[in-house]
């Protein structure tokens, strides 16, 4: 891995602070596409007083040098070890000059704990899952019912059953710009009924209708969508669907705006308000009834059988 453009990044921008890469371009292995950004955490002493700007709880600073693209976390100590949001598999440290003299290294404490947790992250998710899936069902059940509503959690939980198969079996964390690679991985490992697992999942998901005129439908409803966020951090997700597209990867980019979409976790006020538009986004073709209550009932075996 040819990290000396990392190093030249963080020399000129912080060279007082630690950093590690995290995501793809820290993982054996996947390989980046290149239009991958690098996801950097830099963090400083908390004795330290630190260039503000660059710190925020929650926001990357975006930088680009030549193509490439660095979204970079600047957190102080206290808040990295703090944020329960951010959790690595693998990582490859900068050192700066906090680290050289710590005892302790947060980075790899926090990336040890995560392992420590995965196998107990694993199953919560399955819970939960086995939890909204039986919502559904009782939801199903009634007299009256929100076809679109219930269509449109279907396919969240699809999606997070998933990825919990990506979790389980590659002991890794999904990587929404891979999901594709990871679950073909997934399938070439395992036996049979697995495959068939995945193979259903992704029937519910609908990437079997990938192709360039429903990416782009989803891609246009999805910047209407969030035509109001803050464009910098969209940019780079809208530049990653413009490769997608021109190199025909129509499944990778319905992968990746479906996981979008999971990862902001509406909540029911928000999705019933905005689920047209959602489902439009997402590609769903609204089901009958008893194809639904069909994919209830194997959706709770294939969690189920996870346990
Ligand atoms: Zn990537």
């Amino acid at each position: 891995m040819d990290n000396e453009h990392i190093f030249y990044l963080l020399e000129s921008k912080f060279p007082e602070l630690d950093s590690i890469l995290i995501g793809c371009h820290a993982d054996n292995r996947i390989i980046p596409h290149e239009c991958c950004e690098y996801d950097l955490i830099s963090i400083y002493d908390d004795n330290i007083l630190f260039h503000r700007d660059w710190a925020s709880k929650k926001k990357s600073n975006v930088l680009q040098n030549s193509n490439r693209v660095y979204e970079v976390l600047v957190l102080s100590a206290q808040e990295f070890i703090k944020n329960p949001n951010i959790n690595y598999t693998n990582f490859v440290q900068f050192p700066g000059h906090v680290l050289k003299s710590n005892i302790v290294n947060h980075f790899l404490e926090k990336c040890d704990r995560y392992h420590k947790s995965f196998n107990f992250m694993i199953k919560t998710n399955i819970i939960n899952n086995i939890c909204e899936i039986t919502n559904l069902h009782s939801l199903l059940s009634r007299d009256s019912v929100d076809e679109r509503f219930i269509s449109f959690q279907l396919k969240m939980i699809s999606l997070k059953t998933l990825k919990i198969f990506i979790h389980f079996y590659l002991n890794s964390e999904d990587r929404p710009s891979h999901l594709k690679y990871q679950i073909n991985l997934v399938k070439q490992n395992e036996n049979s009924k697995t495959r068939e697992h995945v193979d259903l999942l992704l029937e519910y998901i609908g990437t079997n209708r990938a192709n360039i005129s429903s990416l782009t439908r989803s891609e246009k409803s999805l910047s209407f969508l969030i035509r109001n966020e803050d464009s910098t951090n969209n940019r780079i997700l809208f530049n990653k669907l413009d490769f997608f597209k021109r190199k025909s990867m129509y499944v990778d980019g319905i992968l990746l705006i479906n996981s979008l979409i999971l990862e902001r976790v509406y909540d029911n006020q928000f999705i019933q308000k905005y689920n047209k538009l959602l489902n439009h986004v997402t590609d769903i073709q609204t089901k009958e009834k008893i194809t639904m209550l069909k994919e209830v009932n194997l959706l709770l075996e294939i969690n189920k059988n996870l346990i």
